[in-house]
């Protein structure tokens, strides 16, 4: 940081040099404002005339993605899950498989011993294996929990990169960084793309994770327009293909398939001196969990009048239910934590008087 603040020479690349020109010192929490505030582009590493073999080795986005990566463990709640940080990629493939294999067992020991492979059509035709009310119950719990868990993180986060608790951002702010994180405005090198296995940059990483996270967002819209439905309509899964959860789940599901895949193939050719290769484990299982998450809720879809319907119920529910009581102990909470820290930073700005 004390190389780049008197460089300056990348300054116009993203949000990370001018946050960091404000600044003479940088306590822990500057520096884990800054680590989440990079985007990881890697441009200020094929700029610079400082990175090795130069002596001073300055490699700003893998010194960064290292404290981003350590800071997700220091603002883990409760403290004791800070562990699951380490191994990550190991601890997310445990609980994943214990979590389908309990779905599976569940499925088998709570019904008839057939209805696992059984053909069952019509609406209600998965509450046959699992009873709706002990669904809700089960991922409200779960969603319930991780949300209490991701809000303690932002909060001790908030607290030490300067801003105090009970501080709301004023809403110029926050819209200044809902329009940042929604276009990925500093996943672009300052123009010119992302850098990834060579010097030419590109877009591709940009598209691919809009293509996760709008995916994201309409498989999760597809589930609440499910659940209003059941509640408020009286109408049971499984629903008609032309039914609005069903298209939601689709369009979200296929962007949640391709975004994915993207960065999976992006991550493995980029060049290593990009990344923190420590935590390589970290990133392919949250992409994996992902991946599995949209590819096991279409291929319910696609054979849900089949005798597959009950071993792809139990992997989808099964999934799903992992990746949201590992949200708040994996590479999930990279998109709130740079959120806030954008937050941050749009307030910084209009306290200096800039845009
Ligand atoms: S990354 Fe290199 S070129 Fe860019 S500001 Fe830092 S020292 Fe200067
Ligand atoms: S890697 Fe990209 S986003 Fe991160 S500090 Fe360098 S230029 Fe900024």
């Amino acid at each position: 940081m004390t190389v780049c603040n008197s460089c300056r020479y990348c300054e116009g690349l993203c949000a990370v040099f001018p946050a960091m020109e404000m600044r003479r010192s940088f306590s822990d929490g500057d520096l884990n404002y800054l680590a989440n505030l990079c985007h990881a582009c890697g441009a200020c590493y094929a700029d610079c005339q400082f990175a090795p073999p130069h002596q001073f080795d300055v490699n700003l986005p893998k010194t960064l993605a290292i404290a981003r990566a350590e800071s997700y463990a220091a603002y883990a709640w409760p403290r004791a899950c800070a562990g699951l940080f380490e191994n990550n990629g190991v601890v997310i493939a445990l609980i994943a498989s214990l979590s389908v294999a309990a779905f599976i067992f569940g499925f088998s020991v709570f019904n008839e011993p057939r209805a696992l492979h059984g053909i069952h059509t019509g609406p209600g035709a998965f509450y046959a294996l699992m009873p709706h009310h002990a669904m809700a119950v089960l991922f409200s719990a779960a969603l319930l929990y991780a949300i209490l868990a991701l809000v303690m993180g932002v909060r001790a986060f908030w607290r030490d990169i300067g801003e105090p608790v009970g501080m709301r951002a004023d809403a110029p702010s926050l819209w200044q960084a809902i329009r940042d994180a929604g276009n990925l405005r500093y996943l672009d090198g300052g123009g010119v793309g992302c850098f990834n296995e060579d010097e030419r940059p590109t877009d591709r990483r940009k598209i691919y994770h809009h293509l996760t996270f709008y995916g994201f967002l309409l498989c999760f819209a597809a589930t609440c327009v499910a659940t209003l439905y059941h509640f408020l309509l009286a109408r049971e899964a499984p629903y008609a293909w032309w039914d609005l959860p069903v298209v939601l789940g689709t369009l979200g599901g296929i962007g949640l398939l391709i975004g994915p895949a993207g960065l999976l193939a992006a991550n493995w050719r980029r060049d290593p001196d990009l990344a923190d290769q420590a935590r390589t484990g970290m990133d392919t299982a949250f992409i994996l969990m992902l991946f599995l998450t949209s590819f096991s809720g279409i291929a319910l879809l696609l054979l849900r009048d089949t005798a597959a319907m009950g071993p792809l119920l139990a992997l989808h529910l099964g999934v799903v239910f992992a990746l949201f009581i590992t949200m708040p102990y994996g590479k999930f909470v990279h998109g709130l934590y740079r959120f806030v820290a954008l937050v941050r930073y749009a307030r910084e700005r209009r306290m200096m008087g800039n845009t």
